[in-house]
């Protein structure tokens, strides 16, 4: 492969045309005498080269094109064990946040529609059509996809469809679905290829079991489903599968929502089991059989032989899903030709300017030891760009990251748990406000073993001025709610801030101004009404 650069001046800019010469195929890119450009002095394709086109390399690639750099994007899904597979954006449009608040929005909507009956709407809440939900939100996606692919070309960022491995510090090989091959150099590189779910060691696992890269785009209704595992993605599939009316049960291996605070993860687990869920706990899977096979509109029969307290025991069910964890597959980028280094999980250590041990390439997002959350890769991938192109210094802020389950009890969080905050500065110096709140919004509801679950709760450091360590809330729009207050926990906001702060009346938020009563008290948090 030739590269010939022909360099345009201009005015205000020197732009280039990058003309390369390949079987039949020139680079789409071309950026236009308005645009800025950098310095460069490489002879590469291009200035950098992005290895992942989801939620981190995206804004990763469009920054560093903003600013003048020459980028192209590599984006290629390998399909799934059930042959699955999806378009650019990555895990987060395709299989991950995006979908399943869509899902998680139909299993809240089924609860609302009663609500809606006492508030005197006449709507009844019969049944749940699975076919026409997932073919409106694959219809969101694919338009989302497209969306994006135009974006790309309007910022003058190349993009192919294609799988990226190294072949030395400066060039990657590529292969499309065809199999046809090219290569390209670039003088700097972003490892942004996120992660994919973890099948357990267990005979008949990947055969017959799905994981979140199918749930959302299953072609026909799940039937009797069993999740496997208790963070984030079993307890978000559980709640809205059962939401809409899929009966569910969990499999736990040991606790509910690890690394989250304690109190809040059992409250969710207990909002679950009274909506209707199954928990089998503690458990583990040990054998999955088929007895009957899917058909294109017919959930498969499996037979499943789990252990609970030690005891084996086997049940039938439909779906299966393991959302056990995820793993980057950093080993298939042919990191040995870089001397990249990696952990035995898959995740690429940085250093705070995600620069991995290789000093041309960088690593960002699900790849990291960090929270793997869309917010931070996009800001990790946006950071680095700027500082690579624009002369910025700031870096990425790992600390006091928000985030929120989205179950049926939604739960936000931002900062230390309970016990957290415990094991780093002493019970002595941790104090505990917290309270239960009632949502004005479901005062129709009926009396009901679902009430006594909103809840909220701040732990503060009484020997750092009560600076507010970790915040904490179950009740609706968890979300909304986490991501303004997680302003004040960066800006090093104190229990007298939050006092000093007045609500706004009725709302679910002002619950963080009145919080009166320490844990330590043991005093009743029901409700008072306002
Ligand atoms: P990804 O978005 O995973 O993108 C990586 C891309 O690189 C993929 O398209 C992959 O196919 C591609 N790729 C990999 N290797 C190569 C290669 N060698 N060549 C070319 N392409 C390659 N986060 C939230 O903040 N909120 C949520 O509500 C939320 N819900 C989630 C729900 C689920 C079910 C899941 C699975 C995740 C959820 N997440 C959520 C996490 C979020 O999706 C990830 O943190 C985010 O997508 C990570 O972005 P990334 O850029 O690091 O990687
Ligand atoms: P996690 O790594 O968070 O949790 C894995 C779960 O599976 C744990 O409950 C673990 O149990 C259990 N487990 C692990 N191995 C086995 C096994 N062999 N058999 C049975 N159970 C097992 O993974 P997730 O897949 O839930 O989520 C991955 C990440 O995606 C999250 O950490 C999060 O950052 C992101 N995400 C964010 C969301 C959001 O923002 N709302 C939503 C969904 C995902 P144990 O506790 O015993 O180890």
């Amino acid at each position: 492969m030739i590269a010939i650069r022909v360099y345009r001046a201009t005015l205000k800019t020197v732009s280039y045309l990058s003309i390369t010469a390949k079987v039949g195929r020139f680079y789409s890119a071309v950026p236009a005498d308005d645009m800025p450009q950098i310095e460069r002095s490489h002879d590469y394709n291009f200035d950098l080269a992005v290895l992942g086109g989801g939620s981190g390399g995206l804004a990763c690639a469009k920054e560093a094109a903003k600013h003048g750099a020459k980028v192209v994007v590599f984006d290629f899904v390998q399909p799934t064990a059930q042959k699955t597979t999806w378009g650019i954006g990555g895990t987060c449009l395709n299989v991950g946040c995006i979908p399943k608040k869509l899902m998680h929005t139909a299993s809240i909507y089924g609860e609302l529609m009663e609500d809606a009956q006492n508030y005197g709407w006449d709507v009844t809440r019969n049944s749940h059509d699975w076919g026409k939900m997932v073919g409106n939100i694959q219809n969101h996606i694919k338009g989302q996809n497209w969306k994006i692919r135009v974006d790309l070309r309007e910022k003058n960022v190349t993009y192919y469809n294609e799988y990226a491995t190294f072949v030395d510090k400066h060039t990657v090989k590529s292969v499309n679905k065809r199999g046809a091959e090219r290569t390209v150099t670039a003088d700097k590189f972003v490892l942004a290829m996120g992660g994919r779910p973890n099948y357990p060691d267990v005979p008949g696992a990947s055969d017959f079991a799905i994981t979140s890269d199918d749930i959302f785009s299953l072609k026909y209704h799940p039937g009797k489903t069993l999740c496997v595992g208790a963070s984030y993605i079993s307890l978000e599939c559980a709640g809205f599968l059962n939401g809409i009316g899929v009966d569910t049960t969990v499999l736990v291996r040991s606790i509910l929502l690890r690394g989250f605070d304690s109190d809040c993860s059992e409250k969710i687990g207990g909002y679950m089991e009274q909506s209707g869920v199954k928990f089998i706990r503690p458990g583990l899977p040990k054998k999955i059989e088929c007895i009957k096979e899917a058909t294109a509109d017919t959930a498969p029969e499996l037979r499943v032989t789990y252990t609970h307290n030690g005891e084996e025991k086997s049940d039938i069910y439909n779906t299966v899903l393991f959302a056990i964890g995820r793993k980057p597959l950093t080993d298939k980028i042919n990191p040995e030709s870089i001397g990249l280094k990696y952990d035995p999980n898959g995740k690429i250590p940085v250093n705070e300017e995600e620069l991995t041990n290789v000093d041309n390439v960088y690593a960002i997002g699900d790849l990291l030891n960090a929270p793997e959350l869309t917010p931070l890769a996009i800001q990790s991938g946006r950071l680095l760009a700027k500082r690579l192109y624009a002369g910025s210094k700031i870096l990425t802020d790992y600390v006091n990251v928000p985030t929120t389950v989205f179950t049926p009890l939604e739960y936000g969080s931002v900062g230390l748990s309970e016990d957290q905050a415990i094991a780093k500065y002493g019970e002595d110096n941790i104090e505990v406000y917290h309270t239960l709140h009632t949502p004005t919004e479901q005062v129709v509801r009926e009396p009901s073993e679902l009430d006594g679950y909103n809840y909220a709760k701040l732990v503060v450091n009484i020997a750092d001025n009560e600076c507010i360590l970790g915040l904490h809330y179950l009740g609706p729009n968890a979300g909304e709610i986490t991501g303004g207050f997680g302003l004040g926990l960066i800006m090093g906001a104190t229990k007298t801030d939050f006092d000093r702060l007045v609500g706004i009346h009725p709302t679910c938020s002002e619950v963080f101004t009145t919080m009166n009563i320490t844990k330590r008290s043991g005093n009743s948090i029901d409700v008072e009404d306002c």
